[in-house]
């Protein structure tokens, strides 16, 4: 058993030494990715650029439209890595050479994340995999539909008997050099919420003569929190923020029939998801009657809660060490990424990579105009999912986890 404990340590060392001399060229690539940026649905030639590069190296299939998918290594169950293709509406402002114009911007670092995920790939040439890879170019992380959704719905999973998914995310939180890893929890479920009031308009000296759906939207937008109190643990964390509130046609004395509240709701705890919605409609239809108006209450469901499965994050987590990278406080927020169906459909792990930078010009937070990770992010992210598919690769073959067990260690065969 300790066996094959040492032969994956033995690779995990070829590897990242082949990834090193990547390196460069990957660096390179990056800043070509990231001068040339495409939003959501429209990553077809980014798909066409990784493509080129992967030639020879992985057999890549269109997927979900602008995606690829391919798979290396032997048949049984594999090990998913995942890149996302998308970049976002934001005018970029770092004033970085390879800067990109025209509004568009890889402002969440999905340019480091491919090539990243290209430069692995290309230094696994020539390895004896133990378990295959199956490399997925994800289009739409960032706008609906997902991407993440569309893989899953398509069978892609079980397609390529994808056991474990892996993906590493650059992050402002997390300094440079270390890589934060947690099990459990991670982002958040997000839906979103829509109130639309019905009412009765009028004027404004005579309000007494209508049914004011500003004053009940208003009321419903402040009793929110209050909800939020009553119906979820307050060891669960969970917030529903109102992102939008319409009413009125900009006159002063006129109250409008109508009103529009839209929130986004974010939760943790998957048992929290339906109760907490159906505690703001109960309210919100309570209170429009108050008013003497009408609600009409819908949900949008968004992401699963993106849950990190713990035995894999253990893993990776001695994984990194081994290949000398710092441990970090795991990263949590309610924030969301659509990574979370993979979470939701197999033991999956999210690993964090630090960007933050400190002193003059500290790194601004994901998707700001100014966020821009340095060339080391490229190789910390190949490391990243490198530790991670170590750490499934080992579930995949049955070894028990030896935690802290230094690498080239041969162990004794028992
Ligand atoms: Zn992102």
């Amino acid at each position: 058993m300790s066996v094959a404990v040492s032969q994956l340590a033995e690779l995990a060392t070829r590897w990242s030494a082949a990834l090193e001399r990547q390196l460069p060229a990957a660096q390179r690539l990056r800043e070509q990715l990231h001068a040339a940026p495409r939003l959501s649905g429209h990553e077809h030639d980014v798909t066409e650029r990784l493509t080129r590069e992967l030639d020879g190296v992985v057999r890549l299939q269109p997927v979900a439209d602008a995606g690829a998918i391919g798979r290396v290594g032997p048949r049984g169950p594999a090990v998913m890595l995942r890149a996302e293709l998308d970049a976002l509406p934001v005018a970029e402002l770092t004033g970085a050479r390879f800067a990109a114009a025209g509004g568009v911007m890889h402002a969440c670092g999905h340019d480091v994340h491919q090539a990243a995920l290209t430069a692995l790939l290309r230094a696994s040439v020539g390895l004896d995999l133990p378990v295959g890879v199956v490399a997925l170019l994800q289009p739409r992380e960032e706008a609906y539909p997902s991407g993440a959704l569309d893989i899953l719905r398509d069978g892609v999973l079980q397609q390529h008997e994808v056991a474990h998914v892996i993906a590493a995310h650059v992050h402002p939180g997390v300094p440079v050099g270390a890589v934060a890893v947690g099990g459990g929890f991670i982002n958040a479920a997000a839906d979103e919420i829509e109130v639309r009031l019905a009412g009765r308009g009028g004027h404004g000296g005579y309000p007494h003569e209508g049914a004011d759906t500003v004053a009940a939207i208003a009321h419903i937008a402040t009793a929110i929190p209050e909800v939020v109190r009553r119906a979820v643990s307050p060891l669960n964390p969970a917030i529903i923020s109102v992102g939008t509130l319409t009413a009125g046609d900009g006159a002063a004395n006129v109250l409008p029939a109508e009103a529009r509240l839209l929130a986004t709701m974010r939760t943790t705890d998957p048992a929290d998801r339906e109760p907490l919605f159906e505690a703001v409609r109960a309210m919100a239809e309570g209170m429009a009657a108050a008013f003497g108006t009408r609600a009409e209450v819908e949900r949008v469901e968004g992401e699963p809660v993106l849950v990190n499965d713990v035995g894999l994050a253990q893993g990776a987590d001695d994984w990194l060490a081994r290949l000398g990278v710092d441990g970090a406080q795991p990263m949590r927020s309610l924030g969301a990424d659509d990574f979370s169906y993979f979470s939701d459909a197999v033991p999956s792990l999210m690993l964090f990579v630090g960007v933050e930078t400190a002193g003059e010009s500290p790194q601004p937070a994901l998707h700001h105009p100014r966020f821009l990770p340095g060339d080391e992010a490229v190789g910390a992210v190949a490391h990243a999912l490198l530790a991670g598919y170590l750490a499934a690769a080992e579930r995949v073959l049955g070894i028990p986890h030896h935690r802290g067990e230094p690498a080239g260690s041969q162990g004794t065969a028992s």
